[in-house]
This record gives C-alpha cells, structure tokens and sequence, in this order.
C-alpha cells in the first residue's frame, strides 16, 4: 500500500459558544508512496499541523479517511499509530531527564521489553551518544530536535512524520537535520515533513504537496513542481 492514502479528509474546529467553526481541511486527499521524502507545503494556517495531528491521533476528522501502511485510521488506529513516528513542532521535555531515559520512558511506552530497546544505537544516530546521560535542560536547541527525532524512532516506525522541523532555525542546525532526514531516508523510512519554505522542500523532498487554506492546489514530483515555476 501508499505509505499513506488520504481522501476527502475534513476538519472543521467546533465554533466556540455558537460562533461559527473554523474549517482547516476542505476534502484533501493524496498518496505518500513508500520510500520518499514527501513535503507538505503551504503557508501559516494552511492547515499542515492539521493533517498532521489527525494522522498523529491528537486530533479527530470531521470528514473522509486516511490510511497509514494499509490501516485505517478509525478502525486499526494502534496499528496505524504504530506505523507512523511524529516529530511535533514543540519542544517538551522534563528538563531532569537525561536523553537516554526520555528513550528508555518511551520504550517502556511502547511496550518494548529492556533488552529490544534501541537507546544507544538511536542516540548514535542522532548524533547524541556523549549526551546519553546529561539532563534535557542543558541540551541546545539543535540537540533537542535531534533527541525529538530519536524519540519518535523507538517503536521503529517505517514512516517518519516532522512538523516544521526546521521553522526558527539557524542554518546550521537546519543543515544537520536535512541531514538526518536524509540518512533516515536512506536508511528506508518514509518522511513526510511540513514546512512553509520552498526551497527547503525542494532541496530535500522527492514530491511536494502544496495546501492552502485547507486545499491541496499541488501535489507533484519535485522536479516538474520546480520547473512550473
Ligand atoms: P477539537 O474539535 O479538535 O476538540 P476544539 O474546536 O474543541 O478542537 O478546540 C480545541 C481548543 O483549541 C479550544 O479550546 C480552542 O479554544 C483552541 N483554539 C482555538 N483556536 C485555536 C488555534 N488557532 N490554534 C490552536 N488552538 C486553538
Ligand atoms: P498550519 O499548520 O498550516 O499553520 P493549522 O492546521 O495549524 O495550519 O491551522 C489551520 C487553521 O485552523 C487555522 O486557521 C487555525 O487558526 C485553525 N485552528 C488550528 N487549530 C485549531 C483549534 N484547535 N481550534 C480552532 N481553530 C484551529
């Protein structure tokens, strides 16, 4: 199957005391073939974080369906949710934890006995073995990006989803996570990230979906997208 398939998925925002709702997807669907790199582009409020937190559980569709690797998002959603690792755009660690036990917390998360957990090896491929035992709070931003891209590895997903990865910063750190996205991707996951700079999905995606106020307007192979415009 697609990596994921959506179709005609909708959401509209429950209006707060009678005013009226707010309808952040309008009917979307797409294929994420499996193996790419796939961006999701559009500008603030487009609806990306949407799409993204429906597929991630966090929030419920008011319309259509999504399939992550062949499951249905309401009939198989531990299955699909265990398809599919999220990257959030926000930060949130207890800054006591060291990287290797907020690893060791999400393994236990999952389910996943001691001896199947992958801590070490996954600090290593972030880059983060000489910070397996300092605490959160001391980690530069660029580091806590990298210990969230670990985290959402744990349960060894063969989808990898990042929303805005790289939205406020420096180029630096952006070039690492290119970086890393990259070598995921060669490593066989599939990577869906969300982003609102062009060049970055051209730089780094395979196929690029564009949306804007909750409509796809695109969705083509990075190359004729490019030479559109
Ligand atoms: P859901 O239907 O997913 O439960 P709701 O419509 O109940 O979502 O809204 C969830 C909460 O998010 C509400 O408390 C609402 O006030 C808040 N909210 C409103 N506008 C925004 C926004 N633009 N971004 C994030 N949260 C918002
Ligand atoms: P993007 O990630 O592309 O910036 P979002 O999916 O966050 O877009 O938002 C799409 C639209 O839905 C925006 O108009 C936003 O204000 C609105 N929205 C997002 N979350 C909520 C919420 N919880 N309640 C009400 N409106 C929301």
């Amino acid at each position: 199957p697609p990596a994921i398939s959506i179709r005609d998925l909708a959401k509209t925002y429950a209006g707060i005391k009678g005013a009226p709702g707010k309808e952040a997807l309008k009917g979307v669907s797409f294929d994420v073939p499996q193996g790419q790199i796939f961006g999701l582009l559009g500008p603030n409020g487009a609806g990306k974080s949407t799409l993204i937190n429906i597929l991630a559980g966090l929030v419920t569709k008011t319309g259509g369906s999504a399939e992550i690797w062949g499951f249905d998002i309401d009939t198989r959603t531990r299955n699909a949710k265990r398809s599919i690792g999220i990257v959030p755009q926000e930060i949130v660690f207890d800054p006591f934890f060291t990287p290797f036990e907020v690893l060791e917390n999400q393994g236990g998360f999952y389910g996943i006995a001691k001896h199947l957990r992958r801590s070490e090896a996954l600090l290593e491929a972030v880059r983060l073995a000489d910070k397996r035992d300092a605490y959160a709070r001391t980690l530069s931003g660029g580091m806590k990006r990298r210990l969230l891209v670990a985290k959402a590895m744990v349960h060894s997903p063969p989808i990898l989803v990042l929303d805005e990865p790289t939205a406020g910063v420096d180029v630096e750190l952006r070039k690492q996570l290119w970086e890393l996205v990259s070598r995921l991707n060669d490593d066989g996951v599939t990577i869906v990230l969300t982003t609102h700079y062009l060049e970055e999905a051209e730089e780094l995606c395979d196929r690029i979906a564009i949306i804007n106020h909750g409509e796809l307007i695109a969705n083509k192979p990075t190359r004729e997208l490019v030479d559109m415009a």
